[in-house]
């Protein structure tokens, strides 16, 4: 559909968009800038702005200079929502107001209009392509968090009185476990608390319930680091991971599992999507009690339109993937975050125990970096001057405290550099 050629005003209050410290910046686009933006001039005075809907062939809007928002940018090491690849930022900004010359942007859109399935399909297709899925899974992408496919995932594949194995290696894996008690006979094969959960299990070790219908792993678990390098491989074949904070970040041979889901927010986009890739065949089997949207089978049949989806969101990790595709796959993103954190590790070991992670090396995390100041006396002082260098969000979850730094594939290496040369400066000052 061709749309019509409508020049039309629009009226803009506030903020009146004189460039700061860009003098080239001349996008409409970025008008919706808030308050707490410094690159513009906020004087409140209207302005009018033209602009015309043409059709849909319209060459894409050209994203601005990385320049001019680079200098802006803090090195956000937070663990979720958490930093998102710049160029995917601005490519999104330049496609915020009219998205590719539909005369709209992605939020305003229909999510059954032809536009939008374009989106929805190709940021499917690229997913598939990134993790090489076959057609024996759906890919459904999901509102509710991960926390929702806790309860979901024991509704949609076992019996209220069916046996389901848990490995808890950290609070993520105990979550699911819980949650799992209220829809299933869940148990806890092996469990890394009494060690604050600092280990992966040796998978001849495990003894597994003989008629387990699953056995759940969280495959990195955000807020302990720890990482699991390698799969086991259950005894009825049915392996469930939740993946939210390693989705992504390495090749993953997809048919190892029934099941993998992952909250979108770290690797891959924005909150308010989850990604669910499953086995066709354990679809259809929800137990009756299952509320309609956590059924697969319903988002299965309707192409995860079943009702209005998190349309924007969905847009953004599109565009992730794309980016990691041209990033020349997933091989190449794992090499980098190799990179990233053997630098950071290095750190924290070469440091005389000035910094420490209690992590086993077999099995750290290449997302998130837990560390502890042997002074812990020195963390705040080390948050705060860290805050000042413009490396935010280093504070550890409430639940262990310490540090911790998130190191998805959107950190940059200069930004693991800098945190590095950091630690060195503020050890040199504080030894
Ligand atoms: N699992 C893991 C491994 C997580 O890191 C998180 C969020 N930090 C969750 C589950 C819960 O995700 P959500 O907040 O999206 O429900």
């Amino acid at each position: 559909m061709a749309m019509a050629t409508s020049p039309h005003t629009l009226l803009l209050k506030n903020p009146n968009l004189t460039p700061l410290k860009n003098p080239n910046f001349n996008n409409p686009i970025t008008t919706t800038t808030t308050s707490t933006n410094t690159r513009f001039n906020l004087t409140a005075k209207p302005i009018s702005i033209k602009c015309a809907a043409t059709s849909q062939t319209q060459t894409p809007i050209q994203a601005p200079p990385q320049t001019q928002t680079h200098q802006d940018r803090v090195f956000n090491f937070a663990a979720g929502p958490a930093t998102l690849p710049e160029k995917v930022l601005l490519k999104a900004q330049s496609e915020l107001y009219n998205w590719r010359g539909s005369g709209m942007s992605v939020m305003e859109m229909s999510h059954r209009g032809k536009e939008f399935l374009s989106i929805i399909q190709k940021a499917e297709s690229d997913l598939r392509t990134l993790l090489n899925i076959s057609d024996d899974y759906s890919v459904l992408f999901l509102q509710g968090g991960a926390t929702t496919q806790f309860a979901a995932i024991p509704l949609n594949l076992v019996n209220p009185n069916d046996t389901v194995d848990f490995i808890v290696t950290g609070s993520w894996s105990d979550k699911a476990f819980k949650e799992a008690q209220k829809y299933s006979k869940p148990s806890t094969i092996w469990s890394g608390k009494s060690e604050k959960y600092t280990k992966i299990p040796s998978f001849h070790d495990l003894e597994q319930n003989p008629d387990a219908k699953f056995l759940h792993i969280c495959a990195n678990e955000t807020i302990h680091g720890v990482e699991y390098k390698d799969y086991p491989s259950p005894k009825n074949g049915l392996l469930v991971a939740d993946m939210s904070s390693n989705f992504c970040s390495k090749p993953v041979d997809v048919s190892k599992f029934g099941l993998i889901y992952a909250g979108a927010q770290k690797n891959v986009g924005p909150s308010g999507v989850t990604i669910v890739i499953i086995k066709k065949d354990l679809i259809g089997n929800a137990q009756e009690i299952t509320p309609v949207m956590l059924d697969y089978k319903i988002h299965a049949d309707n192409n995860s339109l079943y009702n209005t989806p998190p349309c924007y969101g969905i847009y953004m990790c599109g565009l992730v993937f794309e980016d990691l595709l041209d990033q020349g796959g997933l091989v190449e993103v794992e090499k980098k975050n190799k990179k990233k954190a053997e630098i950071l590790y290095n750190a924290i070991d070469g440091s005389n125990g000035f910094y420490r992670c209690p992590v086993e090396k077999s099995v750290r995390s290449l997302m998130n970096v837990p560390f502890t100041l042997e002074k812990s006396e020195l963390e705040a002082e080390f948050i705060k001057e860290a805050t000042k260098e413009n490396m935010v969000q280093l504070k550890g979850h409430r639940s262990v405290g310490g540090m911790r730094a998130s190191i998805y594939n959107a950190m940059p290496l200069a930004g693991v550099e800098k945190l590095v040369a950091f630690m060195k400066d503020f050890q040199a000052r504080n030894a």
